[in-house]
């Protein structure tokens, strides 16, 4: 029988360190996937037989915004190196992060994975939305040419333990969690981007990981599956949930001139539900509870 082992690349982020399997995983410090030379270098060292990809340049939407040259060339390089290191190195089964940026902007909702191509993206975020939207066509590619089972996965917005907290680059959940504690600890007002309005489908990162897992032993398709529980909350409802697991008694200031990005995009979760009919997510108000829980006792580590 054949010795599995299973390589994780962005090892250490939101969804790689909520991955309990064995494996081995990466992160930057053990090479630069933007080089040819040190992906490569990193898969004849490791020699894995199975790949889950999560390693990217990844942040909200304020760092789409303002780093639109880098998010483009991060990721297509990251995402061209790891499959192709993944192929010449015989990895069997490689699992890839998508996003749920690669949908067009203007397209009749619900999302589903036959829509990825059909449009451009949302201008705030069309470099990497276009950049993951190249791994979905090489490992197509690649299928068909090279017979390799590589597959991706289209996560909605995911938060939990070991996110990056960052106030202006993460992403929604995260940064208020930490500006919301910032607020309460420095006695000054929480302030939030946008309308409140905007709609987002949140995924807690265990689920993920657990999704994960699934697809690495049973997901086969060419086509994407989309990860997502299907339920949109607004950004107002969220600020209310991290308030009130952070018991927060101040101020909540709208920043209206900051931007509220894509007002909705509502996924169809037929696919998974097909695969999956008794996955059981964890609710928001568990998850985000959890990971205010988290930031607080791992204030020091976290990445901020
Ligand atoms: P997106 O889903 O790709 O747009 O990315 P985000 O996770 O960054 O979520 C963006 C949404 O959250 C927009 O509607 C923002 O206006 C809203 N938002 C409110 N406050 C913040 C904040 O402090 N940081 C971020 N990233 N988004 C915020």
């Amino acid at each position: 029988m054949d010795i599995q082992k299973l390589l994780i690349t962005g090892g250490t982020g939101l969804v790689g360190s909520a991955i309990n399997r064995t494996s081995v995983k990466c992160s930057s410090v053990d090479g630069d996937l933007r080089s040819w030379k040190n992906t490569l270098d990193i898969f004849k060292k490791e020699k894995p037989t199975e790949v889950i990809h999560c390693a990217g340049r990844i942040g909200g939407l304020g760092s789409n915004m303002n780093y639109k040259g880098e998010f483009f060339y991060d990721n297509i390089m990251i995402n061209t190196n790891v499959i192709e290191a993944a192929r010449l190195t015989n990895v069997k089964k490689l699992v890839c992060f998508l996003s749920t940026c690669v949908f067009p902007d203007d397209v009749k909702y619900p999302l589903t994975e036959k829509k990825v191509h059909l449009g451009e993206p949302h201008h705030s975020n069309y470099p990497y939305a276009y950049a993951k939207r190249m791994a979905d066509i090489q490992i197509r590619a690649y299928r068909e040419q090279y017979e390799v089972n590589y597959i991706s996965v289209i996560p909605t917005n995911i938060y939990g333990p070991n996110d990056n907290f960052n106030i202006d680059n993460g992403h929604v959940v995260p940064s208020l969690i930490h500006k919301c504690y910032l607020a309460m600890k420095n006695n000054y007002p929480f302030y939030v981007w946008g309308s409140g309005k905007p709609l987002r489908e949140f995924i807690y990162s265990e689920d993920v990981a657990k999704l994960t897992e699934w697809a690495l032993d049973k997901y086969d398709e060419t086509e994407p599956i989309i990860f997502s529980t299907s339920e949109e909350i607004s950004i107002r409802a969220v600020v209310d949930l991290i308030v009130t697991a952070m018991n927060y008694k101040g101020d909540v200031i709208w920043e209206e001139d900051k931007p509220d990005g894509q007002y909705q995009k509502p996924s169809d979760t037929t696919k998974l539900k097909t695969y999956l009919p008794d996955f059981k997510f964890t609710p928001i108000e568990v998850g985000i509870t959890k990971s205010v829980e988290w930031f607080i006792e791992n204030y020091e580590k976290a990445r901020k």
